[in-house]
């Protein structure tokens, strides 16, 4: 059975499109197969992963509308083992559909555990930088969060945030929501803002901050540019390393270890 992860937190701009589009990837290289769905309606993971929005052949939305099965918007990838189900390829129609969507929270969920999961190891589904709406529909529908944080002042509060949204999902909606951990994007060793974010999150939230760090490097946002996941770019660069690591680190978590 698979798993999914939502990327979320309430911030933007930390690295969230980047992890969830580089770390499907890197568990595909791992040879688990993976399911990307970007549900954040910028539609950022198509740009990340090279899809024009001219060529899309159907949205996450379409599934929630009835209008598409799911197997008709699954977009196959370079990497044979990573598919993709893009975000609001018309966005005239996405309000509508997002008010549907969060009149019925379970729907998500019902259709990817009756249409998708048996076929996945994993699914990650990308997130906007807001809590409500798509966001806690994710929640709702996943087996647990992974929260990528980058240096400053206001990345607490929103970790804060986050956490008291966690537990709302969890007392209302999924009681089995657990968090897969905080991963630090955009490191930059030896930095004030750096070494005072990360007193700050070790002795509020130590136990569930990943080992994994991501290291900033003008790979990881240069291959973005190319529409390429950065382990297609350079997989021995620092930023293709960091991701190949953690999602190491995540399969071992699972039991799944290589
Ligand atoms: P939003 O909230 O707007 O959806 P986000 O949290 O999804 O933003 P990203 O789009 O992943 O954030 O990243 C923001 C910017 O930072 C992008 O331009 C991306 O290329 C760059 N970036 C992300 N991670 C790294 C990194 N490790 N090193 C350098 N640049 C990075
Ligand atoms: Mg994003």
């Amino acid at each position: 059975m698979g798993k999914k992860i939502t990327v979320a937190v309430p911030k933007g701009g930390v690295g969230k499109t980047t992890t969830a589009v580089n770390l499907a990837a890197a568990f595909a290289i791992a040879e688990k197969k993976t399911l990307l769905i970007d549900f954040d309606p910028s539609g950022a993971c198509s740009v990340s992963l090279g899809f024009e929005n001219e060529k899309l052949k159907g949205d996450i939305f379409q599934v929630i509308s009835f209008i598409k099965h799911i197997d008709s918007v699954i977009h196959h990838t370079d990497l044979p083992m990573l598919d993709f189900i893009p975000c609001s390829i018309n966005s005239a129609e996405v309000e509508e559909r997002i008010n549907r969507l969060t009149r019925n929270i379970h729907l998500f969920e019902n259709i990817l555990n009756q249409y998708a999961l048996e076929h996945y190891d994993y699914i990650i589904i990308d997130c906007p930088p807001y809590l409500k709406g798509l966001t806690t529909v994710a929640l709702a529908a996943s087996d647990s969060v992974l929260i990528p944080i980058r240096a400053g002042q206001f990345s607490i509060t929103a970790l804060k945030k986050m956490y008291s949204h966690i537990c709302l999902v969890r007392e209302n909606l999924n009681k089995r929501l657990v968090v897969e951990g905080i991963l630090l994007t955009m490191f930059e060793k030896n930095t004030k803002a750096w070494g005072l974010t990360q007193n700050a999150i070790y002795s509020n939230f130590g136990s569930d901050v990943l080992e994994t760090i991501i290291p900033k490097s003008t790979t990881i946002s240069e291959a973005e540019f190319y529409g390429k996941p950065t382990m297609l770019f350079n997989i021995k660069s620092p930023g293709s390393v960091a991701y190949l690591k953690l999602a190491n680190e995540l399969m071992n978590k699972n039991g799944q270890g290589s």
